[in-house]
Order: structure tokens, then sequence, then C-alpha cells
């Protein structure tokens, strides 16, 4: 290993170690019971073996669970009645409460889920206009530790990490509200075939919870939604990047949003700690991009920041040579933001420029405004609970 790589790995110790502290509470309910969502099949495995059971059962269950979206053992036909009364003595198949749930005028639903522990956090459900299918936008974090300046989110401070089965829970209980399991008899179509981990918080300062749940979601003899319909976007926390590209190999997008150091470490402060330079190199290295496979390059227009013609320039500039195509996102205001959408003809300059030097540059319509549930309007009441200092 060379001074690089070692000085990456000793970092992402760093942030694997940090994000341990903010992980959610025990998942056992206060009966004792525990809930089978969002453990591994090794996890389920062990569970299972406790109380007398064979390892085909792991299979068994995780094709209920996670196929049929079953929460009721009592539905398990494959499973004897005995069983199905043991398994629920000791197990639940739990889902997320849905405290809220609200449908904008564009058919986008965003759901407030509240927790176990009260802490609660918004998942997006957004419809393909033209297709019969849509991306469920998933939260990784209550909060976020990041502080961009025209994220809602990051007004919130971080409360704590979600855990695996409420991360695997935001999707499957979006689903379970449009009905979409199969029944045991035929396939019903699949809207939600598509995740994208915009939702509140850094993924990347979650690693581990949404590694596993997102390996959940993966496994083809469950949700089975393939690599390519997840998309992972990080503000940029480049030690990461490497790791979750390896292990997870899902789509990336990278919220870029200025091309000069100075604007980015004002908007994005992250790029204080990993600067452009950094970020551009953890890109060139993400595993399996390539021209059918490209990273996306989130970029929001603020009106007078970053929306100018040498901004567009510089932006090609950057990406040369990526296999990349850019979301140019208008800027989403929410109650008490600083900043203005750009003017539509500064962006379809900005677009156009983009577009001219080969990259794709669609620009992305908001969706979901009226209810604010567009990028970036996600924040809930969530509070972090002070540990009381110990006295004397
Ligand atoms: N923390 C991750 C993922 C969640 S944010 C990240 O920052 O990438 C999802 C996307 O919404 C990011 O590109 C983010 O920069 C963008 N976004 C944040 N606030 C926004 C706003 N007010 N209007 C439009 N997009 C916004
Ligand atoms: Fe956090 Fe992403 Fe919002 Fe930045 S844009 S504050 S990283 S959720």
């Amino acid at each position: 290993m060379n001074a690089i790589t070692d000085l990456t790995a000793d970092e992402r110790s760093r942030i694997l170690a940090k994000s341990a502290l903010f992980n959610p509470p025990d998942a056992a309910l206060p009966d004792g019971r525990r809930d089978l969502v969002g453990m591994d099949r090794a996890e389920l495995g062990v569970e299972l073996a406790a109380i007398g059971e064979k390892p085909f059962r792991v299979k068994q269950l995780w094709h209920w669970m996670y196929h049929q979206g079953v929460t009721d053992f009592a539905r398990m036909s494959s499973i004897a009645r005995p069983l199905q009364e043991k398994l629920a003595e000791r197990f639940i198949i739990g889902r997320p409460e849905a405290a809220v749930v609200q449908t904008s005028t564009d058919e986008t639903r965003k759901f407030l889920f509240r927790f176990r522990d009260g802490q609660e956090a918004e998942t997006v459900y957004i419809p393909d206009p033209v297709e019969d299918r849509g991306a469920v936008c998933i939260s990784s974090q209550v909060g976020c530790t990041l502080s961009c300046r025209f994220c809602h989110t990051g007004t919130q401070t971080l409360v704590r990490n979600l855990g695996a089965p409420e991360i695997v829970g935001q999707f499957m209980a979006a689903r379970d509200s449009y009905g979409e399991w199969p029944s045991p008899k035929g396939e019903t179509p699949r809207l939600l075939s598509t995740i994208v981990l915009m939702g509140m918080g850094e993924p990347l300062y979650n690693y581990e919870n949404v590694a596993k749940a997102m390996k959940i979601v993966m496994d083809g003899e469950g949700i089975g939604l393939s690599r390519r319909r997840i998309t992972l976007s990080t503000s940029g926390v480049v030690p990461m990047m490497d790791r979750a590209g390896a292990e997870l190999g899902v789509n990336l997008a990278v919220s870029l949003h200025a091309v000069r150091d100075d604007l980015r470490d004002e908007l994005v402060p992250l790029n204080r700690k990993y600067p452009i330079k950094e970020l551009i190199a953890a890109c060139k290295r993400y595993p399996g991009s390539s021209n059918a496979r490209r990273i996306t390059f989130e970029y929001i227009m603020l009106k007078g920041v970053n929306d100018s013609e040498a901004d567009a320039r510089e932006l090609i500039r950057l990406i040369a040579g990526l296999p990349a195509k850019v979301n140019l996102i208008p800027f989403n205001p929410w109650p008490g933001s600083k900043y203005e959408t750009s003017t539509p003809s500064a962006v379809a300059r900005f677009a156009r420029i983009v577009s001219d030097a080969g990259i794709s540059a669609p620009v992305r319509t908001p969706r979901g405004r009226d209810i604010l549930a567009a990028c970036g309007q996600l924040k809930t009441e969530s509070q972090r609970v002070r540990a009381t200092p110990l006295s004397g």
C-alpha cells in the first residue's frame, strides 16, 4: 500500500467509527420480540437456529418477507401453523409508521415515517410521468451533519443514523402504500422499481447501514432490484466513494454545485475537507462507470451564484474524460431559504453550453414542490436527545 491509500484507509476508519456513535437504538420491541426486517441472511439464520430451525427456513422467510411483502406469519402458507405461531411469538415483520402521507398535484407522494423511538424521516415516491413506474427517494439519516447552504435538511442537525431495517422499511412501506406486492398466484406490475438515496442525510456518513440495506434490496430472491436501478447521491465523502463502488456497485451521483473551490467551500462546506480535485479523482476511480453507466453530476442552479457561462465552461473542463451526465436542478425554495433559482434563460444557456460539449445536461423538473417534497426540501421536527452530562 502506498501512503495515499494508507491515509484514505485511516480516514475511512475514522468516518466509520464516528458514524457508529449515531447508530439507532436496538431493534427489540418492549415485549422482547425482534423485527426480522433489515437482518441479513446470516443474522436471520442465527435467529432461526436459536429457536431450533434449520437453515432452509431462511430462504423461505426471505421469500415471504421480501418477495411477497407479507407482514403476517399466518399468511405464510408454506409454513405449518405451529411454526407460524412460534415465529409470531418471537418476531415481527415491521414497517415504519406512516405518520403523514401527502400527495402532490403532480402525483408525487411524500411519507413522514415515524420509527420506533419516535424519530422521523421523510421518503418520497416520484412517479415517472411517461412510464408506469417511478423512483423512491429514501432517507439515510434523521437530519444531516453537513450544512449545505441551499438545503433544508442541512438546517436540521444530525439526530441519528437510520438503521438497515429503517432504510429497507421505507421502501417496503412505500410499496405497501401502492399495494404492489405480488399475490402468491401472480406478479403485479412494479411501480416502485428504482431507488435514489437522495432523501435526508448523507448516505456515505452512514455507510454500514446503507450498504446492508442496499444488499437486502438487491438480493435476487427478495425485492431483487438491480444495482443499476439504485443511485447513491453524495456531497463528496471521498474516502467512502471507492468502498461504495467496490462493494455495492450502484450508480453514483455527486452533488457538485460549484466548479471553483472558493464557491464550493461556501455552498457545500464538506469541500473544505475534500476539495474538487480530490472529488473528481475519486469519480475517475469509481468502478464500473462507463458510457452506458455514467456518473451523474448534480448541479443546483442558483441565480447569479453559479450559473454563468464561465461556470458552464469550467464544468466541462472539470469532467472532461469522465463518463458523465449533468443534472441541472432548479433551486427548490423552503421556508427561510436565502437563494433564488436561476432564470429560465440562464438555465437554458448553461444547459446548451454543456450539451454542445457532448455531455447530456437535462434540467430536472421539480416534483412535489407544493408539499415540500422536492430535492432539498425535506426536514422533520426530530431533535437530538442530548445525554445529560454526568455530575460529580
Ligand atoms: N446528502 C446527499 C443526498 C441527499 S440531497 C447529497 O447531498 O448528495 C439530494 C440532492 O438534492 C443533492 O444533490 C442536493 O444537493 C440537492 N439539493 C439540496 N437542497 C436543494 C434545493 N433546495 N433545491 C434543489 N436541490 C437541492
Ligand atoms: Fe446533507 Fe445532502 Fe443536504 Fe448537504 S445537500 S445538507 S449533504 S442532505
